[in-house]
């Protein structure tokens, strides 16, 4: 099994579980989903946009800091 966390770049909170080819998001009500890459996450504690591209590269891109309404 690969399994990788997938933390926010900017405070380090847990967005979710890459699992082989799919990005396993948990969020704090219970809901779940599970999708393809590139995933997209804005964190739900600071606001940073976190994207990660490809799983067997094991790189995960942060970008700037985005405010959401
Ligand atoms: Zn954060």
């Amino acid at each position: 099994m690969n399994e990788q966390e997938w933390r926010c770049s900017h405070c380090g909170k847990l967005l979710g579980i890459i699992r082989d080819e799919r990005i396993h998001l948990k969020f704090a009500r219970g809901h779940e989903y599970i999708v393809g890459f590139p995933g997209i996450s804005v964190c739900r504690s600071c606001r940073t946009l976190n994207e990660v591209i490809d799983p067997s590269a094991t790189h995960i891109i942060s970008t700037q800091q985005t405010k959401v309404c």
